[in-house]
């Protein structure tokens, strides 16, 4: 049987590094010149209001461009840039600035490549199997050729989230949210595994120039790791980038599942790696955030750590989606905030769509409409105070901790936009994060 071909190259220079990583792995083999050719970027989160690092979260702009000056090079002329950036699919603002900022509108002016906000262009319902339907953005169904560029990055959710996991983004929003569903038959690795079926064909390219432990968002741990993946076997290349990341597809549940759909081995055996060895360059990058829990309370340990006691903040489960993921790290910020060194009344706090109160708490936090509506009535609740919409409102946060005794600052809250700014100070003294990888000159 004839190898899946995967390249892996040490990324050097701009233009040089990304053809090599294109050719040694023949990722145009199955391009023409005429195709309408879609670009897939990862932008999984923007910030208008302040800077952010970007390293490992978000596509770089250096990689992007080589892959449009590489596609122009081969002749092809209609070339589209696409993705959903998370935000109010009514903000337009934020996808503009985003596509401003990281150079997208030169790329328009130089090659004549064309933009697209995703969740402002039509949806089509594509049915997926075992009963299943997700909405995909119509651009994407409709071209000839998909190059998907994820970053190289773990998952506190999904391990990892490399070339699959990236055409979430393609997906209208309830779409998104169904992914993180309650069923534990068809969970969230079962959606994410289905993702590329309705694809063209393609090319993925892993761009490593920078890679992220715990993703997927900027407070996550970034690296420069100055590695590209590419193969024209979406599957092939997130084995692979799994391996970088120093972990095993067989305990990926969505690569699993997308290979056991396409009666392949998760043990890379029928792949072919040109280039560099995996194992020279492989390092692990943890994906999960690690809780205790005793009788004193359940909460990630950085809060163990600080002493708070009598709060039971259940660790989030693949049921909680983008939008709630987004308010967690806000909430367990101002909870750390807020501790005096007095235990609380055994507070626990729920969120996702799965979870259950236990008996004998003082009192019951629920994040977000669906916790409420499944928990709202529950018998082991002795009081009851939640964030009841979608996605929870900042605001009813504040009360619904307030309420429960836990005293909670909602400046934090109000100044949510200039949040991101604080993760800067992380890399800001540090000459390997440039930020001049996602600009285009
Ligand atoms: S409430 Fe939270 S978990 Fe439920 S659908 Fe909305 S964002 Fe997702």
């Amino acid at each position: 049987m004839r190898k899946k071909l995967v390249s892996l190259v040490r990324y050097a220079k701009p233009y040089e590094s990304v053809r090599k990583a294109v050719f040694n792995c023949n990722g145009f083999s199955r391009l023409s010149p005429g195709d309408r050719v879609f670009i897939k970027p990862n932008i999984v989160f923007w910030n208008k209001n302040c800077s952010f690092p970007k390293w490992g979260v978000i596509t770089t702009s250096r990689v992007i461009e080589d892959i449009v000056i590489l596609l122009k090079e081969y002749g092809v002329e209609d070339i589209t840039i696409g993705e959903g950036i998370v935000a109010d699919p009514d903000d337009t603002e934020t996808p503009d600035h985003a596509f401003k900022t990281l150079g997208y509108q030169t790329l328009n002016k130089r090659y004549g490549v064309k933009y697209i906000n995703i969740l402002k262009r039509p949806f089509k319902k594509v049915e997926l199997g075992d009963g299943i339907s997700l909405k995909f953005n119509e651009d994407i169904l409709e071209s000839d050729f998909l190059v998907d560029v994820p970053v190289l990055k773990s998952h506190n959710q999904t391990v990892v989230s490399l070339g699959i996991k990236n055409l979430k983004g393609a997906i209208d929003i309830s779409s998104r949210k169904k992914c993180h569903s309650a069923d534990p038959l068809q969970d969230l690795h079962f959606h994410v595994a289905r993702l590329a079926d309705p694809m063209p064909p393609g090319l993925t390219i892993i761009d490593g120039i920078y890679s992220l432990e715990r993703g997927p968002g900027i407070d996550g741990q970034m690296r420069r790791t100055n590695l590209l993946v590419a193969s024209g076997d979406i599957l092939s290349a997130d084995m692979v980038g799994t391996k970088i990341l120093g972990h095993d597809p067989a305990e990926v549940g969505h690569l699993v599942r997308a290979a056991a759909r396409a009666g392949r081995p998760v043990d890379l055996s029928d792949l072919g790696v040109v280039g560099e060895k995996i194992e020279d360059v492989a390092s692990y990058h943890q994906y999960n955030f690690t809780y205790t829990s005793g009788e004193s309370g359940e909460m990630p340990r950085a809060l163990a750590r600080q002493g708070l006691q009598g709060l039971f903040y259940r660790k989030f489960d693949h049921t909680m989606c983008t939008y709630c993921s987004r308010l967690n790290g806000v909430i367990l910020t101002a909870l750390r905030q807020a501790w005096q060194g007095e235990p609380w009344d055994n507070i626990e706090v729920l969120t996702g769509k799965a979870m259950e109160p236990s008996p004998g708490m003082g009192a019951t936090v629920l994040i977000g409409q669906c916790m409420y509506r499944k928990n709202k009535d529950h018998p082991n609740i002795q009081k009851l105070f939640a964030a009841k919409r979608c996605p929870p409102d900042p605001h009813d946060i504040v009360t619904a901790f307030n309420k429960s005794g836990i005293a909670l600052d909602s400046t934090l809250f109000e100044q949510i936009d200039k949040l991101p700014e604080f993760f800067m100070t992380r890399y800001q003294d540090d000459p390997d994060f440039d930020e001049t990888f996602f600009r285009i000159t």
